[in-house]
């Protein structure tokens, strides 16, 4: 799985992260639930920072919302291409 998205500084996403959590007052805008800012991940409560838009907008921050990790792993990365069909066997 690729994550060139988060490629470079850590540390400026991190700072990002945070913003966005803030801004959003640390409620999770997919379920409108507050986030506790103590968990941590991988707790399914835990905060994460959703792309609106999918990951291939990139790091605005208009494109992102805070969320749940758990809503966030339910409403998926829209820009991630559906999965191939399935091919037919083949038969020897
Ligand atoms: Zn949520």
């Amino acid at each position: 799985m690729s994550h060139a998205w988060a490629a470079g500084s850590t540390r400026q996403w991190r700072r990002l992260r945070r913003a966005v959590l803030d801004r959003d007052r640390w409620i999770c805008q997919l379920c409108h639930k507050p986030i506790d800012p103590t968990r941590r991940n991988p707790d399914p409560m835990s905060a994460q920072v959703h792309h609106v838009q999918g990951k291939a907008y990139g790091d605005d921050p208009a494109h992102l919302q805070a969320a749940h990790r758990l809503c966030n792993q339910k409403a998926g990365d829209p820009t991630r291409a559906p999965d191939p069909a399935p091919r037919p066997m083949t038969r020897w």
